[in-house]
């Protein structure tokens, strides 16, 4: 027998929901005080997986480099910005003196890592802060890569040296509000016109969009009806790129809603590697590698998080 709980008068119900939304927030460091914002990030506790084992000393050095700066540049302030949903512009001159944007790109300023070493370091940002390595691989092994698979040899000497030193910052607009999983049938037009393309749609849920000096759009060309690629630029006419709020997850990535009215793009910044979709996808193919090294660092993460939990009284440790 389903026994109903009977119905609340309406304005009993009222007055206990306003009661609970005038409430301050609550003060976690005296409900939880196990769950205080991380300011001291544990030290790594142990090399679980015994990645150093297989690391060369270049490799082992940029690794330690940028663990350093996670621990002492982001983790003090990590809770802060998350719960402001904000970036901390400050950190990127840091992150870009790492020598890590670009990853495993020859030439044009990048650094030209191993690919374990570009991966192990995706792993130690994403040991601190899974928002800060979003940031990094939306901006590297996204946006840097298509430019360095898909870009003219100009492009390649134009926009990479700045964006390897975090001078600028990309992001990559594959997304639209009607196309994700589905992204091949995008719907943003590109039209060619004297001297260039003229772009027009939207595109929904990318990371770095609100602040990215350069933009890497794809578009679909309406004589050929195949998907290309374009460099925009932040300021460009009709370029819009609004913030999406209340995220409950990776708050300190910036995602935006793009909207492209009438946005011109020259020739020159047309990405001539980006033909189909199968270009796209040979960028993808290459980037998730990097990307399936977020998880891996996160689970560090969560293993010396839970590591500095002193065992209690019936609960056992995590050494037993
Ligand atoms: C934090 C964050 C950052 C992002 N950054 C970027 C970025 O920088 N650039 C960019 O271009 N995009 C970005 N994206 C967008 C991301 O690529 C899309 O969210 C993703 O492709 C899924 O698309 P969607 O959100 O429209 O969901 P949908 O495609 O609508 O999918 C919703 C659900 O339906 C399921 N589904 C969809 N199609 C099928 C099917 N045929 N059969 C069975 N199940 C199906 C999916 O698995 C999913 O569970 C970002 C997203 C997030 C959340």
């Amino acid at each position: 027998m389903t026994v109903r709980a009977s119905p609340k008068p309406d304005n009993l119900e009222k007055e206990e929901r306003s009661s609970y939304f005038g409430l301050p927030g609550l003060d976690v460091s005296v409900g939880f005080p196990q769950a205080t914002p991380a300011s001291v990030f544990p030290p790594c506790t142990s090399d679980y997986y015994h990645f150093d084992d297989l690391l060369t000393p270049e490799e082992q050095a940029i690794r330690k480099r940028v663990k350093e700066c996670m621990e002492k540049e982001v983790a003090p302030i990590m809770a802060k910005y998350w719960e402001k949903a904000e970036f901390p512009f400050h950190v990127i001159p840091k992150l870009g003196a790492l020598g890590i944007a670009g990853g495993t790109i020859k030439g044009y300023g990048c650094p030209g890592l191993s690919i374990t070493g570009s991966a192990i370091s995706t792993a130690e940002v994403a040991r601190v802060d899974a928002s800060f390595s979003t940031f990094i691989l939306v901006h590297s092994s996204l946006a840097m890569l298509t430019i360095s698979l898909c870009g003219s040899e100009e492009q390649k000497q134009k926009y990479l040296p700045s964006l390897a030193k975090l001078d600028t910052v990309a992001c990559w607009a594959l997304t639209e509000p009607d196309y994700g999983s589905d992204a091949s049938a995008l719907k943003t037009s590109a039209t060619k016109v004297e001297g260039g393309w003229i772009l027009e749609g939207q595109k929904r849920w990318i990371g770095n969009s609100t602040f990215a000096d350069l933009l890497v759009i794809f578009a679909r060309n309406s004589s050929t009806n195949q998907i290309n690629g374009y460099i925009v630029k932040k300021n460009a006419p009709g370029l819009t790129a609004r913030k999406m709020e209340n995220k409950i997850g990776l708050r300190i990535v910036q995602n935006g809603d793009i909207i492209l009215k009438k946005v011109f793009v020259p020739d020159n910044d047309r990405l001539p590697g980006v033909n189909s979709f199968q270009d796209t996808n040979k960028v993808l193919a290459v980037s998730r590698v990097m990307v399936a090294w977020q998880p891996i660092g996160l689970s560090m993460g969560v293993y010396d998080i839970c590591h500095r939990w002193k065992p209690h009284e019936g609960f056992c440790s995590l050494d037993t």
